[in-house]
């Protein structure tokens, strides 16, 4: 059921992402938290705290660790706009019982944001799979680059080299 649920959840950030008309990497998500009115103030915060969304007087705000590097900024962004996409205006999911779930939701929808399917399967074929390029070229963490060319079953293992 759960996988379902996802499949939606993906689909929809798959189109956010064209309707800002991204068709090539990197999906630019701080020009899409602002195309949706939401401000990203980076500031100093604990290095386990890599940001939260705010609705104050119905303006939104992501409040992000500054110290962190940029792929896990991205993430951290696309994250922040699930919840705004997903979870409505209210940010109820902050005191629901369901809150884990909420962000294991937010976790996948921004992903998809940051490297959406048909996009990573376009730019794998170009680049043969090379997860260290793309992961370049699509500003996110190797490690979620591996993990989303394994979905997609274009990747089996970690490849040590590039054949064309
Ligand atoms: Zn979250």
């Amino acid at each position: 059921m759960a996988l379902v649920t996802y499949v939606q959840y993906r689909e929809q950030a798959e189109t956010l992402a064209q309707e800002f008309g991204y068709v090539e990497p990197p999906v630019d998500v701080r020009a899409i938290a602002k195309g949706l009115g939401i401000e990203i103030i980076e500031m100093t915060l604990p290095n386990w705290f890599f940001g939260v969304l705010v609705n104050i007087k119905d303006e939104f705000y992501i409040s992000l660790n500054k110290g962190m590097p940029d792929h896990r900024k991205n993430f951290t962004i696309a994250h922040e706009i699930a919840h705004h996409q997903l979870h409505g205006e209210e940010l109820a999911y902050m005191k629901n019982v369901k809150r884990d779930y909420f962000h294991r939701e937010a976790d996948v929808y921004a992903a998809e944001l940051c490297m959406p399917s048909e996009m990573v399967r376009a730019e794998a074929k170009k680049w043969c799979g090379d997860y260290r390029f793309l992961a370049k070229i699509f500003s996110v963490s190797e490690t979620a680059m591996v993990r989303k060319l394994q979905e997609l079953r274009i990747l089996r293992n970690i490849p040590y080299e590039c054949r064309n």
